[in-house]
């Protein structure tokens, strides 16, 4: 596949993930409709979905999660550097290595 067509198929992806996380608490089928259609172009097209977009979904039931609305997160000990999701689906936890800091709250 021509990089180009690869590069706008994971545009399109991206577009469709943020409205998808737009639209989980006002319509959350809509959403979930959002987030198959982008995972569908990955298999469909045979591309690698971008590590940023594959965290938003859970690696145990695959469901679209959403941080903060249908998974929880929890910060890990600051010196790993790390925090937590929890799916709130099937209640899967997966630890994610975060390289730079994220300000919360601060
Ligand atoms: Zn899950």
């Amino acid at each position: 596949m021509k990089p180009a067509i690869r590069d706008l198929l994971i545009e399109r992806m991206k577009i469709l993930i943020k409205n998808a996380m737009l639209n989980v608490r006002s319509n959350p089928e809509l959403a979930e409709r959002q987030a198959i259609l982008a995972k569908r172009l990955c298999t469909k097209y045979r591309i690698r979905m971008p590590y940023e977009l594959k965290m938003n979904y859970c690696k145990k039931c695959k469901k679209f999660i959403v941080p903060g609305f249908t998974a929880r997160i929890r910060m890990g000990r600051s010196d790993i550097k790390s925090i937590r999701i929890t799916c709130s689906f099937c209640n899967h936890t997966y630890r994610k290595i975060i390289k730079k800091q994220i300000p919360i709250g601060q």
